[in-house]
């Protein structure tokens, strides 16, 4: 199986770079969409932010009373001088081209950075398309520059939250592995609304840290969000190749 995505994944990498059409990368490969390693799955993927905040507030989980800001401003990069949304959505382009390659039907939240949509509704979005899993795509600030790595967040309990534990492990080991980032780990939190109000397994997947200079350059790098969106599209086959999760 995972020789398999190996060889698909490497193919897609080649058409992401221009050299062939889709078609041709599925003939070479003698491989049937049906063939393909996410064929059959409906992946959602949430680009994190938006160009403005919006800062009228919303439940932080189903039923409860303690509300969040619709939509948080983000980092911003120390080197690159970049608004987060706009890196978060480079990477989960490079994300949604690579998934749809490897078969998967894919739905984005969005797909330009001029929308007003909340995180709770983001959520909703993908609960009624009846999404397999959400991958929702950050990049990380700290106060202390030297600070850098990846991090996965999920929700401690509720819909989903052991599977969520499960596929971001999956996610940390590929993505560590393919861009030689710092593995910071994965945490339960139970305050981000769009996980909350996720009812798939949903992984807030912080690429990196926008305040460290090195990592906010690379995180820029269109060959650095190919590494990324590569091992977090390797995590999400070898979690649904898992034993009994397909
Ligand atoms: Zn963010």
């Amino acid at each position: 199986m995972i020789k398999r995505v190996l060889c698909l994944i490497l193919a897609c990498m080649l058409c992401l770079a221009g050299c062939c059409e889709r078609g041709e990368v599925e003939s070479a490969f003698g491989a049937e969409k049906s063939g393909l390693p996410l064929y059959g799955l409906k992946i959602g993927i949430d680009p994190g932010h938006q160009l403005k905040g919006n800062s009228e507030q919303e439940p932080v989980s189903p039923g409860s009373s303690q509300t969040k800001a619709k939509v948080a401003v983000g980092t911003k990069g120390v080197s690159t001088n970049r608004p987060e949304h706009e890196v978060d959505l480079e990477i989960a382009l490079e994300l949604r081209d690579l998934l749809t390659q490897m078969g998967a039907q894919v739905l984005m939240t969005r797909e330009k950075a001029d929308v007003n949509i909340s995180n709770v509704e983001r959520a909703e979005m993908m609960n009624r398309w009846g999404a397999d899993c959400l991958l929702r795509i950050h990049c990380n600030g700290s106060s202390d520059r030297d600070v850098h790595g990846m991090a996965m967040y999920v929700k401690s309990s509720g819909d989903a939250g052991q599977e969520s534990f499960a596929l971001a492990r999956c996610l940390l080991e590929s993505m560590g592995e393919a861009t030689g980032a710092k593995k910071i780990g994965v945490f339960r939190r139970d305050i981000y609304a769009g996980l909350n109000w996720s009812r798939m397994p949903a992984v807030l997947v912080e690429c990196g840290y926008m305040t460290n200079p090195t990592e906010d350059t690379l995180l820029s790098t269109p060959e650095y969000q190919r590494k990324l969106a590569m091992g977090a599209a390797l995590g999400i086959a070898e979690y649904f190749g898992g034993a009994g999760q397909r």
